[in-house]
């Protein structure tokens, strides 16, 4: 079978990498320059608006899937809807925070307090009714914390509408009410073409500047079964095939959903080395319609992204546990280049391995 990826970054690298063994073959469109995925498949480039050439790639290919979620209509739309999985109702949903935040209240889950801005005056308004800091985003296309302000006062919030409410293609703002969360988890899940579900036990998050710095797996977490709840009620509402991300807010005990992915996810890349079957393979499982693989935890395992450049490779692999996962791409700041992987089953000796990883990245957090 050859599957057809919409993108050629690091997710489809990673898709690629998980497909191979089982025979597939794959075939990446983008309408810009080389991906680090290209070395493992055909790129197809072709101009944006260019319906003609996307219509011939998805015609090359068996199925089609995406990376990345901001993918423009002029390339939906000439891909045969029957063709694309997940649906490209689920992009939809997630491709805009305020959809997404309206879909996810009318399946009864709960997300933090927000505004829907489209003025000064309507940040000036919500802040002044929230009584707390706000978190302004751009509704489209925000990715590793871009496209986002903490404001605290009516200047900020000035501030915030200059820089960001003038954005091309962000449709408005949203100001959501700053959670002082206890832990920040995900949940990834695979859903099969005949309404299987397998979740991957939750991840706690722990993020810098906005952007994901590790994510850490462990058994038995408190919130597994309400994350699972809430996964499956979207899953199943959506239809939805393949493999999702959702992140949620550990708030006072509660689940309040921050934003969900139709895709794989960041905080899955552990599944790789410390599940029976990696995020990535269960992805192409499912799209393929073949049997979902196990979503079992092997082993305790922390994820820790590799961000700008990349430390040595002899003084990371001296350490016990690690796996490195190179992505090929060209360092520059703030870009993520690459992961580590510690797997063990020792609490305190992952915190250290994590905790000297972390330092070589001139981070002191774990
Ligand atoms: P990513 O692509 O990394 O998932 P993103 O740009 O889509 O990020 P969010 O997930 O909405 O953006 O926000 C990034 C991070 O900012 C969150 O993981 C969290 O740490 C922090 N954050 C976002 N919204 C809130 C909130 N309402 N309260 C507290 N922290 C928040
Ligand atoms: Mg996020």
């Amino acid at each position: 079978m050859k599957i057809g990826i919409l993108g050629n970054g690091q997710l489809a690298r990673m898709l690629a990498l998980a497909g191979k063994p089982l025979g597939l073959d794959f075939s990446f469109y983008s309408s810009g320059v080389d991906g680090c995925a290209s070395a493992l498949g055909d790129g197809t480039y072709c101009a944006p608006g260019d319906a003609r050439c996307i219509r011939e790639f998805a015609d090359g290919v068996d199925v089609v899937t995406f990376e990345n979620e901001n993918v423009s209509p002029d390339v939906l739309d000439a891909i045969p809807v029957d063709r694309i999985l997940p649906s490209v109702e689920s992009m939809r949903v997630a491709q805009d925070r305020f959809t997404e935040k309206q879909y996810l209240e009318n399946l009864g889950i709960s997300v933090p307090e927000y505004f829907v801005i489209d003025s000064e005056r309507d940040l000036l308004r919500a802040l002044h009714k929230s009584q707390s800091p706000l978190i302004v985003k751009t509704r489209r296309q925000g990715y590793d914390g871009r496209g986002q302000m903490l404001i605290h006062t009516d200047q900020d919030a000035r501030t915030a509408w200059q820089k960001l409410g003038r954005e091309p293609d962000s449709n408005g703002l949203i100001a959501e009410t700053m959670i002082a969360f206890e832990r920040e988890i995900s949940m990834i899940a695979v859903r099969s073409q005949d309404n299987e579900i397998r979740y991957y036990p939750v991840t706690e998050n722990r993020h810098e500047h906005g952007t994901l710095v590790t994510a850490t797996v462990r058994p038995d977490d408190p919130l597994q079964s309400k994350a699972e709840d809430y996964t499956r009620r979207l899953m199943q509402t959506l239809d939805y095939v393949g493999v999702l991300g959702f992140e949620f807010f550990d708030y006072r005990g509660e689940l309040l959903a921050n934003e969900f992915a139709p895709r794989v996810h960041n905080t899955g890349h552990w599944s790789v080395d410390g599940a029976i079957c990696s995020q990535f393979e269960n992805h192409l499982r499912a799209i393929c319609g073949l049997p979902l693989g196990d979503t079992s935890m092997l082993v305790p395992s922390t994820m820790c992204n590799i961000i700008g450049d990349h430390p040595d490779l002899a003084d990371v692999l001296k350490l016990p546990g690690v796996h490195y996962h190179h992505y090929q791409k060209q360092p520059r700041p703030d870009r993520k280049i690459g992961h580590i992987t510690v797997c063990e089953h020792d609490d305190r000796l992952m915190r250290e391995v994590v905790s000297s990883i972390m330092k070589m990245f001139g981070s002191e957090g774990t």
